[in-house]
C-alpha cells in the first residue's frame, strides 16, 4: 500500500515512537524510508564566523539525533534515506513530501515543545492541515 514513507523526527520520546511504527510499515510493505530532521533558521544578523558556527552546530545535532533514529529503525527491506532542511519544521516536511513524491507522512504527536497538556504540537497539526498524502500520527 505504501511505497515512500517519510519519517519526520526531532529527537523527541514521540519521534522515537513514530520510527518504531515507521518501521514496522516499512516492514510489512517494502516500503523505502526517507527520515527527516529540520533544524531552525539561523538569524543572518549573527554575521560570520558565528553563522557559521551555529549551522555546523546544528548540522552535528542533526547528524546525531539522524544517527540514533537509524539505530532505532535497523534493517529494512527497501531503501533507508536521511535529509537535514533548515527552516520551520511543518514546511521542510510538506516540502519535502511533494518533492519526494511521499505517500505516508509518519510522525509523533508531540515532540520537544515544553507545553505540558497540549495534545497535539503545532508541527503535526500543520502537516495534518496541509498534507498532500495521508499522516500517521503516533502516540
Ligand atoms: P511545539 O513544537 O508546537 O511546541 P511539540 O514540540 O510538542 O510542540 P511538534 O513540534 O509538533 O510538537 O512535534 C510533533 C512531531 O513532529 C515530532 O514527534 C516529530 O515527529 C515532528 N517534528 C517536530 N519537530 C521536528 C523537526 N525539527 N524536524 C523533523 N520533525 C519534527
Ligand atoms: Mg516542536
Amino acid at each position: 500500500m505504501f511505497e515512500n514513507i517519510l519519517l519526520a523526527v526531532d529527537g523527541s520520546d514521540g519521534a522515537v515512537k513514530a520510527a518504531r511504527a515507521a518501521t514496522e510499515l516499512a516492514q510489512l510493505t517494502k516500503a523505502h524510508l526517507r527520515i527527516v530532521i529540520a533544524f531552525d533558521p539561523i538569524p543572518a544578523y549573527l554575521g560570520e564566523p558565528n553563522l557559521q558556527a551555529a549551522v555546523d552546530a546544528r548540522m552535528r545535532e542533526a547528524d546525531a539525533i539522524l544517527e540514533r533514529t537509524l539505530k532505532v529503525v535497523g534493517e529494512i527491506p527497501g531503501e533507508i534515506h536521511t535529509e537535514i532542511l533548515e527552516g520551520p519544521a511543518a514546511d521542510a516536511i510538506l516540502r519535502v513530501a511533494e518533492t519526494r513524491g511521499n505517500d505516508l507522512i509518519v510522525m509523533g504527536s508531540r515532540g520537544l515543545g515544553q507545553l505540558a497538556g497540549l495534545l497535539l504540537g503545532s508541527q503535526s497539526q500543520k502537516v495534518v492541515t496541509h498534507a498532500p498524502c495521508p499522516v500517521l500520527i503516533v502516540r
